[in-house]
């Protein structure tokens, strides 16, 4: 378990009881301070993104006014339209972890360099929200999904984007406790992480959050806050012209699309296929 902590809190104190913020050496999540709100979401480009801000964080005096230039300097060299544009996007947000391999907040007082000092306040969230902070999936999934989706994404870019979908986690577990005719317990994890077929597909699942069989309009950034501003479509369409799914929930979170019924009835065997190999 990693001790830099996005937030300042103990892990017993964490909504659910399992931390999601910040969980090992390359899985880290930043989609609260805005990571994925970005033009170009790709993780080529966002690891770039990243990677620049930190090494020029590296230069810059802690001080008020060095920290603020910073801010100012990366808002004008980075492309400023954002899909959401009432979802604000941190420029304070980099690279953290002795291999610079996680999501993390440059600002946090355990941040290279910041020598203890908090200086989260000089974001626009402020020092109180970006402690303090916790989304719906945070507060609200069940434990075993989490540590589910903890256990398995692999880095923080894909973690950002998967964790955070309270919305598509419940559809997709949700089927299996259907199938399985209880909820998820937790030797289910056990059982999951034990069998190398099941974690195949668990991972071909969470790989289906970047992928879009056809060009969608929504945004790969998730709007998660539960404020009404933005959202996925409230609707059954899967845009197969008219041809209805069971698992409309799911491809509806993933902001899928397909454009023949052939490639709907082909996306939802395959979702049979993994949904059947992780509750047999
Ligand atoms: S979006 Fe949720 S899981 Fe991610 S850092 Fe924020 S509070 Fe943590
Ligand atoms: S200052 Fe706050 S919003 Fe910005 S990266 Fe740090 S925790 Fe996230």
């Amino acid at each position: 378990m990693v001790t830099y902590h996005h937030k300042n809190i103990l892990d017993g104190e964490i909504p659910g009881g399992v931390y999601l913020c910040q969980v090992g050496e390359n899985v880290s999540c930043g989609a609260c301070c805005g990571l994925y709100n970005v033009a170009d979401p790709s993780r080529e480009t966002l690891a770039e993104m990243l990677a620049l801000r930190t090494r020029a964080f590296a230069e810059v005096p802690r001080t008020v006014e060095g920290i603020l230039s910073f801010k100012d300097e990366t808002e004008h060299r980075e492309c400023q339209i954002r899909p959401y544009p009432e979802f604000h996007h941190c420029p304070y947000i980099g690279l953290i972890g002795d291999s610079l391999s996680r999501a993390g907040c440059l600002l946090h007082p355990l941040g290279k360099g910041n020598r203890g000092v908090d200086f989260r306040g000089l974001s626009y969230y402020g020092g109180m929200a970006c402690r303090t902070y916790f989304c719906p999936a945070c507060k609200e999934l069940p434990p075993l999904y989490k540590k589910l989706i903890r256990a398995l994404a692999g880095d923080w870019y894909l973690y950002g984007l998967i964790v955070t979908e309270k919305q598509l986690l419940t559809a997709f577990f949700g089927e299996m406790e259907i199938r399985l005719g209880r909820t998820l317990c937790e030797g289910d994890f056990e059982n999951i992480m034990g069998n190398p077929a099941k974690v195949r597909c668990m991972r071909t699942f969470l790989q289906y959050r970047i992928q879009r069989p056809a060009a969608g309009s929504e945004p790969l950034c998730n709007y998660f806050f539960e404020d009404g501003l933005y959202g996925r479509k409230n609707t059954d369409d899967t845009g197969a012209g008219g041809e209805k799914s069971r698992y409309f929930r799911i491809f509806r979170e993933l902001a899928w699309e397909f454009e023949t019924a052939d490639a709907l009835r082909e996306a939802e065997k395959n979702l049979d296929e993994i949904l059947e190999c992780l509750t047999r």
